[in-house]
């Protein structure tokens, strides 16, 4: 059976490049960078040149690059971080309605220490408005954290206009990059942010690493304590394999999110062609302002988890909202922000296409999604007349 793999913005492959300038870092260089000898100033070096490189790659000349565990360390370091911080100063944050988890429940866990917390609406495309953002900001207002772009619908926020207004009002702001870089152009001076959330398995690396840039003077309570690595932002032994890898994969994908973008502009078109011409299936997220990879869809009088389950028996691997939520019957709360129904909201797949994605594949996908969607429409209790109305 054909096997598609329609799930990048849940994980990608490592790629080759990177497995092999791991590889030596679990055997022969096996120093720890903190050593003062000839094994850890080896070692050392390395962890400082993959920060240089990353700083560099990302255009974020005036910060530093602090490795972490993964985008939702970074996320937690930055949000709890610069929060407790800036305690005096104020103790209001601003976030978006459709963020990620690792964001949204970080904000929510300040809320519940007497944080107070606006959380920005969206409009039906899954947009923060500037505006709306420039009307939330008090003087009590210490942080904003509005993600790049979005895991679930794809849409790309106007961070640069967004980090502006936090600037004007001398606010922190905080981005999510995750799902961005690799994708679209990503140059942190040009943004205008004062830090930038990024995750090695989402760019072709390996799990369990990732970084954060902070902006020179930003400062940030570290959430651990012990050792002083990563300037104490996050104590313990540096993952050295790991950021050998996240340092090459960024490498690869800054290079390459050009010619990946050209390959995937297309696919994504016409799979979304495809689909939304097919009866009561519609695109959620936007139509431009939308990652290159991404497909989002609701497909009426249909449970998401329901074609997931069908579309996995026919070898083509697909998510309904984030990796996070599916299994739970809450559905989206991206999509939910973006005023879908809770029955619209049940029924939507996401496909996410990567570099192995062939125009094959997506002949495949809407060669058997049409079938699916028939199956499971006849045995729907959702079917029939007021279908829509008469399930909660
Ligand atoms: C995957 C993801 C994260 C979490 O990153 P991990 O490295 O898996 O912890 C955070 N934010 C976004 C937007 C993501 O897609």
């Amino acid at each position: 059976m054909r096997k598609v793999y329609l799930d990048h913005a849940a994980t990608t492959p490592l790629r080759e490049e990177v497995l092999e300038v791991m590889l030596p870092y679990f055997s022969q260089h096996f120093g720890n960078p903190s050593s003062i000898h000839w094994y850890g100033r080896e070692i050392r070096k390395v962890v400082e040149a993959a920060r240089e490189q990353a700083k560099a790659l990302l255009g974020g000349s005036s910060g530093s690059i602090y490795f972490t565990s993964g985008g939702t360390e970074s996320d937690n370091i930055a949000i709890l971080g610069a929060a407790e911080a800036l305690a005096k100063k104020g103790n209001h944050i601003i976030t978006s309605a459709v963020e990620h988890h690792a964001v949204l429940d970080a904000c929510k866990s300040l809320e519940k220490k007497g944080y107070e917390l606006t959380v920005l609406p969206v409009n039906q495309h899954g947009l923060v408005s500037p505006d709306s953002l420039a009307a939330a900001i008090t003087d009590k207002t210490v942080l904003v954290t509005i993600m790049h772009a979005n895991n679930e619908v794809g849409t790309i926020q106007p961070i640069k206009e967004l980090a502006a207004v936090a600037r004007q009002h001398g606010v922190l702001f905080h981005s999510d990059g995750v799902q961005a870089v690799g994708q679209i152009p990503v140059n942190l001076d040009e943004l205008g942010v004062d830090m930038y959330t990024i995750s090695g398995h989402k760019i072709y690396g390996p799990k369990g690493v990732g970084a954060l840039y902070i902006r020179k003077g930003v400062k940030v309570r570290p959430l651990y304590h012990g050792g002083a690595q990563e300037e104490k932002v996050r104590p313990g032994t540096e993952n050295v394999a790991g950021i050998v890898g996240l340092a090459r994969a960024l490498e690869l994908a800054v290079e390459e999110q050009r010619s990946l973008a050209d390959t995937l502009l297309p696919l994504r078109e016409k799979m979304i062609k495809g689909l939304t011409a097919l009866p009561d299936v519609t695109l959620n997220g936007h139509t431009s302002l939308r990652l290159p990879n991404n497909v989002n869809i609701s497909v009426d009088r249909v449970e998401g988890e329901s074609l997931i389950l069908s579309l996995d028996m026919a070898g083509i691997a697909v998510s309904s909202g984030s990796a996070c939520t599916s299994g739970e019957l809450e559905p989206s709360h991206v999509l939910m922000a973006m005023g879908l129904d809770h029955q619209t909201a049940h029924g939507s797949l996401r496909m996410t296409m990567g570099r192995s994605t062939s125009e094959q594949d997506i002949d495949y996908v809407l060669d058997v999604v049409p079938g699916i969607i028939e199956r499971l429409r006849a045995m729907s209790p959702l079917k029939g007349e007021g279908g829509k109305q008469n399930v909660q």
